[in-house]
């Protein structure tokens, strides 16, 4: 990437997850190749956490704000509601200190981006007379979703919400049901925050005009239609936003986010995926936030002994002995045939040669990151966007199969042994997704590599800004 400027100097503000913190980092490493200066934000005890993977580069700082749980926040311990109250009250004004800061130090910022679910980092961008830039961190779809819900869209979507069979036509979207759509859409969402929030990034992007710009971690071929659905917004696909060895191979010794926050020590499973036959290891991981119910757990392991088939399975808070996170069933079986492990290293498992089927929440970064290193997916969404995203992995890219609840409420073991046999197995079906899973491997390097989509809309998008300070 040229080098506009050496005194750009831009601030990347995240929402202190890992879903967010793995795609703005890379973002953020991304500017870098542009020559400018880069400090990196996001909540203390996130910024804490990272200290053992966090990489230091000449032009990158980092810099925190608070979200009101310095001392961490435990998914298991606290309530994700008062989380979101409590950084909505903290962070604005810590983000302002933040900056004031910085400009006091004759620092000042050329642009600010910040990352979904954190809209008023863009009010406390203005307040500085700051212009600020949006990177949705979920695919376009989702987002175009939600813009439907604020214009016009409401009622259609919200009776969608209740009956999970409801067709949903969306301009410029593929059919939908109402089981595609964001989990905050049904009458079972406890988290009231989501909508009002999503309302005043909706506003903010309306303030900001027709011509404002969203950065979005997709590509234009794998959603060209739905980047370009709404009449009002301007989305541009910038992704799949992956360390550089596992996708444009810019630089061989890029191979990580750089923001790991959790510190669970694993075992040593590299050894373990090399001693196992080609393509045939199941790679299990339900993200760094949602923790899978005892029983879904004991389903999950009944569905992986039955398939026979080696496996790697994170489990989060594996090895606390409470009620529900306590040892399996079938623990020695499982033992016997896979290996369980804390946190891995996601994208070094997913680019392994070895690795023949990820059996995955649909967080979007770990679906891009398995349609980027071409693992065919069996898709179990639990939350949040997750189910839309497991819906155009199924239907729109064809890369892997969605596995059906029972009652409701869980996927039972039989139900995981189906999907598996379909995906791995040698009938058509399961050929079908492998030839399809290898076709977005390459479009995805393709976008990402130089001269490619993302490469050029990015490129784009910065003489833009160049142009206009
Ligand atoms: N991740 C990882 N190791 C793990 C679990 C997750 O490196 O054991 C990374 C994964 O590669 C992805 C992120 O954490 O980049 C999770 O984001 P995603 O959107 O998939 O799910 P979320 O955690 O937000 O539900």
């Amino acid at each position: 990437m040229a080098s506009y400027s050496s005194t750009f100097h831009f601030l990347v503000v995240s929402f202190p997850s890992q879903g967010h913190i793995n795609p703005s980092l890379l973002f953020a490493k991304r500017l870098l190749r542009s020559g400018s200066c880069v400090t990196f934000a996001t909540s203390r005890s996130a910024l804490r956490q990272m200290r053992e993977s966090k990489e230091t580069f000449d032009d990158l700082s980092y810099a925190a704000f608070s979200d009101g749980y310095d001392d961490g926040f435990d998914i298991g311990k606290h309530d994700i509601q008062q989380f979101m109250d409590e950084l909505k009250r903290q962070g604005p004004q810590t983000l302002g200190e933040l900056i004031g800061n910085c400009l006091t130090e004759g620092r000042e910022f050329t642009h600010v981006f910040y990352t979904t679910l954190i809209p008023w980092a863009a009010d406390v961008a203005s307040s500085f007379r700051l212009r600020s830039t949006l990177i949705w961190t979920q695919p376009a779809t989702v987002l175009d979703i939600y813009y439907y819900y604020f214009d016009g869209y409401g009622d259609v979507i919200s009776d969608a919400g209740i009956n999970s069979s409801s067709p949903i036509v969306l301009p410029g979207l593929p059919p939908l049901t109402g089981r595609d759509v964001p989990s905050f859409f049904s009458p079972e969402n406890h988290y009231s925050y989501f909508l009002p929030l999503m309302k005043r990034q909706f506003e903010i992007l309306d303030e900001q005009g027709n011509s404002h710009k969203v950065l979005v971690n997709t590509f234009d071929a794998l959603e060209e239609g739905p980047l370009r659905a709404t009449r009002k917004l301007n989305l541009v696909g910038i992704g799949p936003l992956l360390p550089s060895a596992f996708l444009d191979g810019h630089n061989p010794s890029d191979t990580s986010f750089g923001g790991d926050i959790f510190q669970g020590s694993s075992k040593n499973y590299t050894e373990w995926l090399n001693n196992n036959p080609r393509a045939s290891v199941i790679y299990i991981c339900f993200g760094s936030i949602h923790l899978l119910t005892r029983r879904q757990r004991d389903e999950l392991a009944r569905g992986l002994l039955s398939s026979s088939r080696p496996f790697l399975w994170v489990m989060r808070d594996a090895g606390k002995n409470d009620e529900e996170n306590g040892q399996l069933i079938y623990q020695e079986e499982l033992e016997r045939q896979g290996i369980i492990i804390p946190w891995s290293t996601q994208v070094e498992v997913l680019s392994h040669p070895l690795e023949g089927c990820f059996v995955t929440h649909c967080g979007w970064n770990s679906t891009s990151e398995s349609l980027a290193c071409g693992v065919p997916m069996v898709a179990c969404p639990q939350w949040v966007d997750q189910r839309t995203d497991a819906k155009l992995v199924e239907d729109m890219w064809k890369t892997g199969v969605r596995a059906n609840l029972k009652s409701g409420t869980i996927i039972e073991g039989e139900e995981i042994r189906r999907c598996l046999d379909l995906v791995m197995g040698e009938g058509e079906k399961g050929e079908e997704i492998r030839r399809n899973a290898r076709k977005w491997k390459e479009l995805a390097k393709e976008a990402a590599g130089e001269g490619g989509s993302s490469d050029k809309n990015l490129r784009a998008f910065l003489e833009e800004i160049a142009s206009s300070v």
